[in-house]
């Protein structure tokens, strides 16, 4: 439910941008959290601040053209939607999949405002991407396609204006292509341009993991908050790619039993606990499909194809693969199975109903924005190694992240107390991320 004066907004939103519903849903989802903030704080829409924060700052919007394997052309779209640069430099990953449009890139912007907002850090929020799928591509072709791309993208951005990073389908070597082309066109190092870069060449210990750890370490915060934790618990997590493999690997730390994966084909269940060598294996090295873990598991494990993963039963579920993957049907299995906490490893996993369900029965929900801040709250930490040309030691910065996820939890906790909705982490992570924004906002003036 909004008010009067929002709605009026979103119809506008709706006017300007259609066809764009996952754009719509996040912005509606951000809406719904502010009407408690515009009865204490007129002087924000006087300032027409939520207006301005509907409107992208700049989006770019670009033709890659590359040469396949076979010798033909292929042509791409990229995108880059710098949103918002109030507390920073603009922020956010690059995301290459075939279901990449302008319409999802703006939503994955205008989340990543606020999320980037709450890590406490001086970024602003941005995203970009290509409806580029590097799956079943040859090394070589995604070298000529990333190339491609940097050679229209390296004018927009750098280490003061717009620092891309990883998301789905952009990984080390994505990333490693991209920074090789950005050197070469500029001919500077500029390491602070990217995040997610290699260990030798100005990456950041733990980035890699940050995601998926944080998300782990914000479900234990969330119980902790409620007098328990991961500890013991049985948790299934969805997807296997970065936020998964390591989001796994922090349940295990933290004495959790996580016991599902996924990819598109289906998910495997494995009772005795996800072995996380042979998933690595199969997905970081071989680059392939989930159906492989239960053949090589001997026996251990049953791959599912058709279904949900959301039908096993468990405590905690950790959401870590795309948008809307977690749906109402799937809410009511995990509450009829006496799930207790559900924390976002990925953006946008669960839909509106998914989370209204969630919230009315009143278990630990922690949204995306912040329970996967982790990984963005790495890249900035990786833009400070850069901009004082040092590197820190994987204990320092792994400290440093959990302590950016409990910051984030007590803010989220705290603010969703301040405006009379106790335990609500929606409400505390829109509201607290909102109000850092704006307030730079009023004191720029319009622009
Ligand atoms: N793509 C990640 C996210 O959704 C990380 C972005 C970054 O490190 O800049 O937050």
């Amino acid at each position: 439910m909004i008010d009067t004066a929002l709605q009026s907004t979103f119809d506008e939103v709706l006017r300007r941008n259609p066809g764009e519903p996952e754009f719509h849903q996040a912005v509606r989802e951000v809406f719904e959290s502010l009407e408690v903030v515009q009865a204490r704080h007129p002087e924000y829409s006087d300032a027409g601040i939520i207006t301005r924060l509907c409107e992208p700052e700049r989006q770019i919007i670009f033709r890659v053209p590359w040469v396949d394997d076979h010798g033909q052309v292929q042509v791409n779209r990229g995108f880059r939607v710098e949103y918002n640069s109030a507390l920073g430099p603009y922020k956010g990953g690059l995301r290459f999949h075939r279901s990449v449009n302008l319409g999802i890139v703006k939503f994955l912007g205008f989340e990543q405002i606020f999320k980037n907002s709450l890590t406490g850090l001086p970024i602003g929020g941005g995203k970009g991407g290509s409806d580029f799928d590097p799956h079943g591509r040859s090394d070589g072709e995604v070298m000529r396609f990333c190339q491609s791309f940097m050679t229209e993208l390296w004018r927009h951005i750098g280490e003061y204006t717009d620092v891309p990073a990883g998301d789905i389908g952009v990984g080390a070597r994505e990333i490693g292509f991209l920074f090789g082309q950005y050197k070469r066109l500029t001919n500077r190092y500029e390491g602070g341009v990217l995040t997610g870069k290699g260990l030798d060449w100005g990456g950041s210990l733990v980035r890699k993991e940050a995601t998926g750890y944080g998300a782990a370490i914000f479900a234990d915060e969330m119980l902790r908050a409620r007098g328990t934790g991961v500890e013991g618990r049985r948790v299934s997590v969805s997807g296997s790619g970065n936020v998964a493999i390591y989001a796994i690997q922090k349940v295990r730390q933290l004495g959790g039993i996580p016991v599902t994966a996924s990819d598109s084909s289906g998910y495997v269940v494995d009772e005795d606990g996800i072995d996380l060598e042979l998933l690595q294996q199969i997905k970081e090295v071989e680059r392939g499909r989930i159906g492989e873990y239960e053949e090589r598991r001997g026996g251990r494990a049953r791959f599912v194809a058709d279904g949900s993963v959301w039908d096993v039963p468990v405590g905690i579920a950790l959401p870590c693969a795309t948008q809307n993957e977690l749906d109402a049907d799937a809410a009511r299995t995990l509450l009829g199975n006496g799930v207790e906490a559900v924390s976002e490893g990925a953006n946008m996993p669960s839909t509106p109903e998914a989370v209204a369900l969630f919230r009315e029965a009143g278990i630990a929900f922690g949204p995306g924005k912040a329970a996967n801040a982790g990984g963005v709250a790495t890249s900035a930490l990786e833009m400070q190694q850069n901009a004082s040309r040092d590197t820190w030691t994987f204990e320092y910065t792994e400290e440093r992240l959990t302590q950016i996820m409990r910051s984030i939890h007590t803010t989220c906790l705290e603010t969703a107390e301040e405006f009379d909705r106790p335990g609500d982490y929606v409400l505390g992570a829109n509201v607290a991320g909102f109000r850092k924004v704006a307030d730079a906002m009023m004191a720029f003036g319009v622009v």
